[in-house]
């Protein structure tokens, strides 16, 4: 009874937030603008900003002159005069978001640590199977994301923090709404599913529950510049986001998913997410809690995912994780342990400090395993033991480099 006496008051304050998944919204209060808003009704001009905004390609959208509308990616229905007010809106707005529409945004409230490592789902009765599905897939994407969310199925809607419906409306585009967190950070509790869209792929389906999910978890849309910015996602082109308003095919998360889901719901406070990247041109693999300092594909260097959190400044017991360059065989090495090579040694020089780590394992930490290629002259740092477990691939298990979040 508890969760449903919350839900009956948030419902009404969260219905002002309510988020249309294909429908690029525009918040009334928005509408008011300085600057007149730009109108278009050019076809050419509108189909290049719709495949700005929705990450389409050109010849994805179509325009049938009669109906006066766009088909996008073959499923997604936009009106002449809707797709204007967009474009308006976007003009009247570009101004007020210096990072540009593309910087990855989440909304005023976010879930606390104790709801984030909690989030319990319950789907009732109306939701098919083919949707239940997509809710499983979904809450499995989240919880491989290695971030403080944490998402359950449970049998009761009681016990739920978020619960699934549906309804069917075939006069909109509209595949399913769903809610932000509140004030005292519990997350939006609703997702309402469009049973009209049923007939989405089961990929579409997985990548727009998880889309959806989301926006209960506190991520607002890519594409728009409402919300707070997330730093470090910055001004680029992210046409494959999750967040982004529209539909996909279900590929994973881009880079810069990964990195705001890390900097918004690290997995303990004060630390950042250890990225590990790769250059396959020097066979070397390199770490760093700075997202800037390399970016996606901006260098030789290919972002492969996530290792643990360390934290950003020193904290009790924790060790600095001295980094290490050698140019004569492009290898980065790291170690907690100054005494093994010192301010530089074998044609290692000594770069600084990459974060701070245990070198004995507290609670919630795992083990940062080392290893080295002789061959390949690459030292390499998982927490995934079974990557390369005993050793594999000419890699050579050295041991555990320190314990991390
Ligand atoms: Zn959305």
């Amino acid at each position: 009874m508890l969760t449903r006496t919350r839900m009956a008051i948030a419902r009404p304050l969260f219905a002002l937030f309510l988020f249309s998944f294909f429908v690029i919204s525009c918040r009334k209060e928005n509408q008011v603008s300085e600057t007149p808003p730009k109108q278009t009704e050019d076809v050419a001009t509108l189909r290049s900003f719709l495949s700005e905004v929705t990450g389409a390609k050109t010849d994805k959208i179509t325009f049938d002159d009669a109906k006066k509308e766009f088909t996008i990616d073959g499923d997604v229905i936009m009106s002449l005069k809707s797709a204007s007010e967009h474009y308006a809106k976007a003009a009247a707005t570009s101004s007020e978001d210096a990072g540009g529409r593309t910087t990855q945004r989440r909304y005023d409230f976010i879930m606390n640590t104790t709801v984030a490592g909690s989030v319990t789902i319950y789907a009732d009765g109306t939701v098919p199977t083919a949707w239940q599905t997509a809710i499983d897939q979904a809450i499995s994407n989240w919880n491989g994301t290695d971030c403080l969310v944490k998402l359950s199925r449970v049998t009761s809607p009681f016990e739920a923090r978020i619960v699934f419906s549906s309804y069917t409306d075939a006069s909109t585009t509209t595949i399913a709404f769903a809610s932000f967190p509140d004030v005292t950070g519990n997350c939006g509790p609703t997702v309402n599913i469009n049973l009209y869209y049923s007939t989405l792929s089961a990929s579409r389906k997985q990548f727009a529950i998880t889309h959806e999910l989301g926006h209960c978890l506190g991520f607002m849309h890519t594409n728009q510049a409402n919300g707070v910015l997330i730093p470090e996602t910055p001004n680029a082109s992210d046409p494959n986001s999750l967040m982004n308003a529209v539909v996909l095919d279900w590929a994973g998360y881009t880079y810069y998913d990964i990195i705001s889901y890390g900097i918004v719901y690290p997995n303990a406070v004060n630390t950042k997410r250890l990225l590990r990247y790769y250059n396959g041109n020097t066979q070397d693999h390199f770490y760093t809690l700075n997202s800037t300092e390399l970016n996606a594909s901006g260098s030789s260097y290919n972002f492969e995912k996530g290792e643990g959190y360390m934290y950003t400044s020193q904290v009790s017991g924790s060790s600095p994780f001295y980094r290490y360059y050698n140019s004569a065989n492009g290898d980065h090495f790291y170690t907690a342990n100054y005494a093994e090579i010192g301010a530089g040694s074998g044609g290692y020089s000594l770069e600084g400090v990459s974060g701070y780590l245990f070198t004995t394992q507290v609670a919630g930490t795992r083990p940062l395993y080392r290893y080295f290629n002789l061959a390949r002259a690459d030292h390499f740092y998982t927490v995934n033991y079974s990557e390369f477990g005993a050793g594999a691939s000419g890699y050579t298990l050295e041991g555990v480099a320190g314990y991390v979040y």
